[in-house]
């Protein structure tokens, strides 16, 4: 394929897209020239290792994953993006109240996909206008064979910190990354754009002797500095795991619902440097930061697409959402909770069903005894009904 020489010099096109990533919202810009995917034996290993969990699709299009030039063969420049999706941390009177869920922060604004998507085919627009290419770039924002945290860092936009995330300084890792691959040569730079444009110098960059991240995580999650076993990630097991939560570890989840912070809120990077997103459709929708969790247990289908409408949310549909609010509010456990959970134990969904049963073996309320044993004689489905038995046994230990 023959190369495009673009009308515009290397330089003049990274000061063109520096100053328009600026313009479009974005926090973070980097350039980088295409080639083998940098980490690609990491991922690898972390693969055969089988810390992706029921993923599956994390393993599939390896040749592109390996190599960018199998996604877009023309392409001679990533740009990596970064957009800050920080809004305000979350008061302590919310935080520890356990009758409200906790939903991660990055989906507390809409669907960054759909967010983001469209300001990366504005950028390229904005290339080819100055290049005079007539193709399209290729667009990704964390739905594509493509290890964005690691092109980042190869951007020079930051590091890979013990807690997996990727860590800017001056900004922290509350942040979206997205890439852009053009056919056109930049020449490479490194910009934190929000803040007049300052070069990101994160070569000297490191967690030091910090390990606050590894240490706070409930279902000790890392197995090693950088190394997540995302089976016990409770990002995981709310968001991807699609099926029953391992029993296990149900009661170290506490209140989170969607999701999961800890590990980005204990960071000094983000304590110190977190940044507000510039991006008025990541900013929070109140009804999303720690609602009640009895709210959403009444929700029926056509209640939960309206309340989560435009939000990643949706992503767990309406029976995953309800399967974590009842192991919340099992790990709440009072008995104010137990007649919403009676009445789940009738819901139409059998994962529901059987994570309301758990969720009332925790409770003392003498009605939830009597609930499982009715529920028991007509439950249909032998998974919930070994849930009924277990709950039952365990308010009987
Ligand atoms: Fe690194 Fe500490 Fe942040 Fe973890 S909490 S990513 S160890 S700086």
């Amino acid at each position: 394929m023959s190369r495009i020489e673009p009308r515009i010099s290397p330089a003049a096109l990274a000061e063109l897209v520096a100053q328009a990533a600026s313009d479009l919202g974005f926090d973070l810009v980097g350039v980088t020239p295409v080639g083998p995917s940098p980490d690609f034996a990491r991922f690898q290993q972390w693969l055969a290792a089988g810390y992706d969990g029921e993923m599956a699709y994390l393993a599939r299009r390896m040749a592109e994953r390996a190599d960018l030039r199998m996604l877009l063969p023309e392409a001679r420049s990533a740009i990596v993006l970064g957009a800050s999706y920080h809004t305000h941390e979350l008061p302590a009177t919310l935080r520890n109240d356990p009758s409200r869920g906790l939903i991660a922060a990055y989906a507390w604004g809409d669907d960054y996909h759909e967010v983001i998507k469209p300001l990366l085919f504005q950028l390229d627009a904005i290339i080819r206008a100055a290049s005079g290419r007539t193709s399209l770039g290729r667009a990704f924002v964390d739905a594509g064979p493509v290890l964005e945290r690691s092109w980042a860092q190869e951007a020079g936009l930051g590091f890979i910190g013990k807690n997996t995330c990727l860590i800017a300084p001056r900004l922290g890792s509350w942040t979206f990354l997205a890439v852009l691959l053009t056919p056109e040569e930049i020449a490479p730079f490194s910009l934190l754009a929000s803040a007049g444009r300052q070069e990101v110098s994160a070569a000297t960059q490191t967690c030091g002797a910090c390990v606050r991240c590894l240490d706070v995580c409930p279902t000790n999650a890392f197995v090693a500095p950088q190394v997540l076993d995302g089976r016990r990630c409770i990002s995981y097991l709310t968001i991807e795991l699609r099926g029953p939560i391992p029993h296990e570890l149900r009661p170290q989840m506490g209140n989170w619902i969607f999701g999961c912070d800890l590990c980005q809120q204990v960071c000094p990077y983000n304590r110190r440097f977190a940044r507000s997103a510039r991006l008025a459709a990541l900013q929070a929708r109140p009804e999303m930061v720690a609602p009640r969790l009895l709210d959403l247990l009444a929700l029926d289908e056509a209640g939960f697409r309206q309340r989560f409408r435009r939000s990643p949310v949706l992503r767990t549909k309406r029976r995953g959402l309800l399967r974590n609010v009842c192991v919340a509010l099992g790990n709440w456990g009072d008995p104010a909770a137990a007649p919403a959970l009676v009445e789940a134990l009738h819901d139409d969904e059998a994962l529901v069903r059987g994570h309301a049963a758990w969720a009332l073996g925790r409770m003392a309320a003498p009605a939830a005894r009597q609930a499982l044993l009715t529920a028991a004689q007509s439950e249909p489905d032998s998974t919930v009904r070994n849930e009924i038995n277990v709950a039952l046994t365990a308010r009987e230990t």
